[in-house]
């Protein structure tokens, strides 16, 4: 029995990701902050199976489920140009043998590039706003449809509603298991957060389970209150949804806003150097927007001693890094990657 077992999930992910000892890594981290041995392990969520990963397609797993039941022909959402969420969403609905149109904020590329090539080659429709005016245009265009005779599914941004962020509740069953065969005990999770659905159903799957572990959101875009209090909410919704209703407070949720940098999907040399530093000693590869930050952000977190102590995180060696995906955005920053 799983804690989402009583609600309906279309299974597009392959599960479970692993969960990988980042050994080189963690040896050199282990050398640059100079303290006792780190031990660094990253939940490969890039590696869920659909068109090249990433977080959102647990999250669909769900959502598709919902919309398949409501009888639905079309997903409907938004995001930036190289929105992973839009990506994944656009394959999961091919996958699903439904429509796909999209709200895309900012200005088509020429030609087509990262995640937005992809959208464009899963069959996606895409419409073009400003990021001001995203969720109303995807109202907009959810009326259109359904006076056209369609039956759109809409999906919020990043997917982030109770229902989609079950399937990180769920996520966060998979290494609850995962460690328990491993024997292993993390001192800490960090994971990038921005709509806040992948932390919110972390921390209440953690609540559900009984699991007392600190999950870390490095805020990608939002000031640290703004998140708490989003995710606290959402987190509360998904508890109710699980059947274990609990209400969280914002002081209950751990988010560092501490590296937002030039702003939402700029990105300077903390991004450039995890990505570098990932891709050099474990050959994986971080994402420009959203990993590249959470990641750079952790680091340095452990650099400056005693910087956990503000989220009551004494000192912590066994850290499992939440790796989101993300890394079709990479060619869309080529210039600024290498130089
Ligand atoms: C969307 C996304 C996130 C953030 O997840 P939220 O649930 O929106 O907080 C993190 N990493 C990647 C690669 C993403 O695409």
């Amino acid at each position: 029995m799983s804690i989402t077992s009583h609600l309906p999930r279309h299974p597009i992910a392959f599960l479970p990701t692993p969960l990988h000892p980042a050994s080189r890594l963690s040896a050199r981290l282990t050398n640059d902050v100079g303290r006792a041995p780190i031990q660094l392990w990253l939940k490969r969520d890039d590696q869920t199976g659909l068109a090249t990963g990433g977080n959102k397609t647990r999250k669909l797993e769900f959502l598709v489920a919902d919309a398949l039941a409501q009888g639905c022909d079309t997903l409907i959402t938004t995001g930036a140009v190289q929105s992973n969420h839009c990506r994944q969403t656009a394959a999961a609905a091919a996958l699903a043998g439904l429509a796909c149109e999209l709200v895309l904020a900012g200005q088509p590329t020429d030609p087509p590039t990262g995640n937005y090539l992809l959208d464009l080659l899963f069959g996606a429709r895409c419409h073009w706003t400003t990021r001001a005016n995203r969720l109303n245009r995807l109202n907009e265009l959810a009326a259109e449809l359904r006076a056209a005779g369609r039956r759109p599914y809409l999906i919020t941004y990043g997917g982030s509603d109770p229902v989609g962020a079950c399937g990180y509740a769920l996520a966060l069953e998979e290494l609850h298991e995962q460690v328990h065969a491993l024997d292993i005990t993390p001192d800490l999770i960090v994971v990038p957060s921005s709509s806040g659905g992948t932390q919110a159903g972390l921390v209440a799957g953690a609540y559900a389970l009984g699991w007392d572990v600190p999950i870390l959101g490095i805020s990608i875009d939002e000031p640290e209150a703004k998140l708490q209090a989003a995710v606290a909410e959402l987190a509360t919704r998904t508890a109710g949804r699980l059947g274990k209703p609990h209400t969280f407070a914002a002081a209950d949720i751990l988010v560092s806003d501490a590296f937002l940098g030039g702003g939402y999907g700029v990105m300077g040399d903390l991004e450039r150097e995890a990505i570098r530093l990932m891709a050099r000693t474990e050959g994986i590869l971080l994402d420009p927007v959203y990993t590249g930050r959470a990641f750079g952000g952790l680091l340095e977190l452990l650099r400056r001693p005693g910087a956990l102590a503000r989220f009551g995180i004494a000192d912590a060696h066994t850290i499992i890094f939440w790796h989101t995906g993300g890394s079709p955005a990479l060619f869309a920053y080529a210039g600024e990657l290498i130089s």
